[in-house]
């Protein structure tokens, strides 16, 4: 779904799937580089990072696995509750692999807190995080993010994977949610 068909659910557009894919082309030859001779496991945090997953997978010319990881988050509403549970665990042992971490949004960095200990306590051989965005209270923690597509503003968004209500999901850039949509 293009952001022009919910342009009045909007406040304004953050980033377009062109600059998304631009970015994320960076990131993926940034992470080639860096992981070069190693075969990396991106694990993606079910449900938001689903189109970071497969995009950047896309964009990088190395091989690499993947697996997924479901944990509960914001519900409907647009605050962080700091509930974390893990609602779907991963299939892979992870004990001795190259991890890096695939999320949607860092925002707190509560839940992301919660699983990085997780799976540390698994013997990864390297361990790292890769978020699509990440908003300024994250950068009051100490949780080392690796690879950051965009820095953004403190705001409710929604698209590329990223949700309220379960809607929105699906457009292929990211925008501000109008008040009016969730007051
Ligand atoms: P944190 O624990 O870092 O505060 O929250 C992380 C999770 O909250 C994300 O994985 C995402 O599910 C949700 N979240 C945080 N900020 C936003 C936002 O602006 N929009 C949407 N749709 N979800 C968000």
């Amino acid at each position: 779904m293009d952001l022009d068909h919910v342009s009045d659910d909007l406040t304004h557009v953050l980033y377009s799937q062109a600059d998304i894919e631009r970015r994320l082309a960076e990131v993926g030859a940034q992470i080639d580089r860096d992981y070069a001779g190693r075969e990396l496991l991106l694990v993606g945090v079910l449900n938001g990072a689903v189109m970071v997953m497969a995009d950047l997978s896309r964009a990088m010319r190395s091989h690499c696995e993947m697996d997924w990881m479901a944990i509960s988050s914001y519900g409907s509403g647009t605050q962080s509750s700091g509930v974390v549970r893990i609602l779907k665990d991963l299939n892979t042992d992870i004990s001795g692999r190259d991890v890096l971490v695939v999320e949607d949004i860092i925002d707190t960095g509560l839940t992301l807190s919660y699983l990085m200990s997780n799976l540390q306590s698994r013997e990864p051989a390297s361990l790292e995080i890769m978020t699509m965005f990440r908003k300024p209270e994250a950068l009051q923690n100490p949780i080392d993010v690796k690879y950051v597509g965009f820095d953004i503003p403190n705001e409710f968004v929604v698209g590329y994977g990223l949700d309220y209500a379960g809607r929105y999901r699906n457009l292929n850039g990211v925008g501000t949610l109008a008040p009016h949509v969730y007051s």
